[in-house]
């Protein structure tokens, strides 16, 4: 069983790079760990949270209670008919290590999220999207440990309570539930019909402008490689700069006050929101505003995406959520739009 130990530091287990030590820390292998993790908990009155690779975390300089990395390994194929089959990979996985593998199989429904940073385990919580997918549209099913109980417990997609960037692991579930294992349902060559070639979703705007330009087919290798490019040259790799990728959602207004906003600012971009108002690029605001390239309490507003904080001269959370907050600021002062933080930040006061 793998040991608990103390005043750990999380320097390296999140992609912002920020100082962070855990009072206790735990690394999870197997579910007897989860088990022991649970325990050790209880016992001690502790706060558990669970980490994967840490991409999407703000985390503060001090953190008390237990946290555990999770690190349920295994993928593999478990089922299929002529048309599609059904994938289990443990939590641990790593999200773009596991997308090239349904790719090497020719199975196909998930390349458009190929090169999101983190772990399988994690992509459910926030519904991980991006080029015009999400993960709910392929996870069949997903098991998960309950840290109140000590039991596992199945859960179908319909009861993830999936939505943009939001599950019920962001609110009823949350340091609760601890995804150990999911089931992709995934399509293989031809569908359907199976002589004809497996084709991919490829209508999202810039993903479609890509294409088209380059004359590509929308096959799934196709559309995995376009995605892979258009992410390397848009999004800084937090490798070489840290960061979280977009720090602020995209904020939607009104249609009235998109109306009157428009008669200020004729350039600013909005699109229909598909639950009502008007979507604007956050990262517009904070262009137009003259901050891209800028720095903030030695934080950086990425010269690549105005949306993405990064944080090379490696200050801890108190320096970019001062930097987040003068954003946030400058952007109500101009334009009436509150910005809400994308990562989430622990603990959270
Ligand atoms: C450069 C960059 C680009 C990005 N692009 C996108 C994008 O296009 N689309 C998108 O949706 N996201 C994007 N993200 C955000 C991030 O990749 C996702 O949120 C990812 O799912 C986080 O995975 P993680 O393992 O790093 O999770 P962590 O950051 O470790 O944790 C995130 C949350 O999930 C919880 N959690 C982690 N593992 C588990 C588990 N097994 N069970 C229960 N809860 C768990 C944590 O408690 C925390 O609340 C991007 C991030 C970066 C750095």
């Amino acid at each position: 069983m793998a040991s608990i130990l103390s005043n750990f530091s999380l320097d390296q287990c999140n992609s912002l790079a920020v100082p962070s030590i855990a009072e206790y820390f735990m690394r999870i292998e197997s579910i007897e760990d989860l088990d022991a993790a649970r325990v050790f908990a209880e016992e001690n009155t502790l706060k558990v949270m669970a980490i994967g690779e840490g991409s999407n975390l703000v985390l503060r300089p001090k953190i008390p209670g237990l946290v555990i990395q999770i690190a349920l390994s295994g993928i593999a194929l478990i089922e299929e008919s002529i048309t599609d089959a059904l994938v289990e990979i443990g939590a641990g996985e790593n999200w773009h290590k596991s997308v090239e593998w349904c790719l090497i199989n020719k199975l196909y429904g998930i390349e458009n999220l190929a090169l999101i940073p983190g772990s399988v385990g994690a992509a459910p919580v926030q519904n991980i999207g991006a080029y015009g997918v999400e993960i709910a549209e392929c996870l069949e099913r997903l098991e998960y440990f309950d840290l109140f109980t000590g039991a596992l417990v199945g859960l179908s997609a319909g009861q993830c309570r999936f939505a943009y960037r939001d599950s019920r692991f962001k609110t009823d579930l949350r340091d609760r539930a601890i995804i150990t294992r999911v089931w992709l349902r995934l399509r293989k060559e031809g569908g359907t019909k199976a002589k004809t070639k497996a084709k991919a979703k490829a209508e999202y705007p810039s993903l479609r402008a890509y294409m088209d330009d380059r004359g590509l087919s929308e096959t799934p290798e196709n559309v995995f490689d376009a995605v892979c490019a258009i992410r390397k040259s848009r999004l800084p790799d937090p490798s070489a700069q840290p960061n979280v990728g977009s720090f602020f959602h995209n904020p939607v207004v009104s249609e009235t006050q998109y109306r009157d906003l428009l008669e200020k600012f004729p350039d600013m971009p909005g699109y229909a929101n598909t639950q009502g108002g008007m979507k604007i690029p956050a990262a517009w605001l904070i262009e137009s505003l003259g901050l891209k390239g800028q720095e903030i309490s030695k934080v950086k507003i990425s010269d690549q995406h105005a949306l993405v904080l990064t944080n090379s001269n490696q200050q801890d959370a108190n320096a970019v959520l001062d930097a987040a907050s003068s954003i946030q600021d400058l952007v109500k002062e101009t334009f009436a739009i509150q910005l809400k933080i994308e990562p989430r930040i622990y603990p959270e006061h």
